[in-house]
Parts: C-alpha cells; sequence; structure tokens
C-alpha cells in the first residue's frame, strides 16, 4: 500500500491548527516510503528498531530528525547516539545513565523523554507516575550533563474504551504538569502522546506531539 498522501495534508492541517508536531511512525517501511513524505516537507520519523533506525539513517536525507520510540536497550544506546533527535521512551535512571555516557562520548547533547507507564496492560514499558516524582525531586537528574529531559511519553491502553483513554492521557497530562515544575527553564515542554486510532483525544487532553504511522503509511506487515 502507497503512504496516504492526502491523509497526511488533512491530519497536518488538523495537528497545525492544534499547535501539536507530528511524528511519522516509519518503523518496518520501506524508504521510499519516508522519501514520500519527505518531499512532502516532512522532516520528523520515528522509528522503534535500531538496527533498522541505523540503516535508514545511512541512506535517507541528513536533515531528517529521528526520533527513536521504541523500547531501548542500554547495550544498544551507542549506535543511535551520534544522529538520535529525541529518544521518546527512557524508562529507567540506568537508560539515562548509558545515553548520558555516550552523548559524552559523541560530544552532543541528547534530548529525552521520560516515559510514563498509563495504559491497564502490564506489558507497556515507562516509570510510575511516583516513581517519576520521587525521582525528580531528588535532584539527580542534574547528574546526567549531556540529557536534556524535554518531556513525557505515554502511551494509552489498546482499547476503544474512549472514557478509559480518556482519563489515561488525562493522567498523563497531570503528570506532565506537575513534573514541569521541576524544569523552570521552560526546556520541559513536550508532551508526546496519541497514535493513529486515539490522537486526536490526545490532543484534545493536552498532547503537542503525536505518533502516526499506520494511518499515514497503511497496516505494518511484520512477517515480510
Ligand atoms: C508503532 C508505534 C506508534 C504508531 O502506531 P500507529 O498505531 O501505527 O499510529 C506510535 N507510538 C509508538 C511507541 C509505537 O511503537
Amino acid at each position: 500500500m502507497p503512504v496516504n498522501t492526502q491523509q497526511y495534508q488533512v491530519i497536518q492541517d488538523e495537528l497545525l491548527q492544534n499547535n501539536v508536531q507530528l511524528i511519522a511512525v516509519s518503523k518496518t517501511k520501506p524508504n521510499e516510503d519516508i522519501q514520500a513524505l519527505y518531499d512532502l516537507g516532512q522532516r520528523a520519523f520515528g522509528e522503534n528498531y535500531v538496527q533498522e533506525l541505523v540503516d535508514k539513517e545511512a541512506s535517507l536525507p541528513k536533515d531528517i530528525q529521528w526520533h527513536f520510540i521504541g523500547h531501548l536497550q542500554s547495550n544498544k544506546v551507542k549506535y543511535i547516539a551520534p544522529f538520535v533527535y529525541l529518544i521518546h521512551g527512557v524508562d529507567s535512571e540506568k537508560l539515562l545513565q548509558e545515553i548520558n555516557k555516550q552523548a559524552v562520548k559523541n560530544n552532543r547533547v541528547i534530548d529525552c523523554l521520560l516515559q510514563i507507564h498509563i495504559a491497564t496492560e502490564e506489558t507497556k514499558f515507562g516509570f510510575d507516575g511516583p516513581d517519576l516524582h520521587a525521582f525528580l525531586l531528588s535532584g539527580r537528574v542534574a547528574n546526567f550533563t549531556h540529557i536534556r529531559i524535554r518531556g513525557l511519553m505515554g502511551m494509552a491502553s489498546f482499547s476503544e474504551d474512549q472514557y478509559l483513554l480518556s482519563n489515561e492521557f488525562t493522567l498523563l497530562k497531570s503528570y506532565f504538569d506537575k513534573a514541569s515544575l521541576a524544569f523552570p527553564n521552560g526546556d520541559f515542554n513536550i508532551l508526546s502522546m496519541g497514535m493513529s486510532s486515539d490522537y486526536s483525544l490526545a490532543i484534545s487532553k493536552g498532547s503537542n506531539m503525536v505518533r502516526i504511522g499506520s494511518l499515514l503509511f497503511g497496516a505494518r506487515n511484520y512477517t515480510k
């Protein structure tokens, strides 16, 4: 299935009206699909797998902003540290330590979002809200000299229940507002929540960055 460029324009119009940034989630999709959206002006793309991201980065235009949105293992940080634009799924201090170490090696500051666990499913990664606040209050964030914490990321439950999703997004927004008090310099200003199926709801609850894949690129086929 080709890229849905018409849908792209519709979504972009909706997002622009709301000052929301679009991350086009291109995992499992070929370079031609990414290039097609790039040619329409899209620069921010999201990927979940380190090797796939490294390969794509090497062969696609250099001004693409690559967002890592998957679950990142510490031992793989080094492969994306030279170029990654924003890491969304940071869910432990151990991972922050490794990202900081690799950022120092690459002589750069890496922007990160802390992932918060809001869904009912056990399988979704992330800090629990109370742990996040304990961490921020501890002041240990200051140890990570080469990381800029830009905000929070979360994934709602895999459900059609709008009431449940709405509550989860509202909860994440409340964590975001509270956490932002720990960053008076204003760098903490990104709330990444919302995907193809729930992005409008997420925006209505305060999201300012959405990660949309299948609506733009079609359904993913993992068996290929
Ligand atoms: C795959 C993925 C998306 C995009 O999902 P769609 O439903 O295809 O829009 C968004 N966020 C994360 C973390 C993902 O892994």
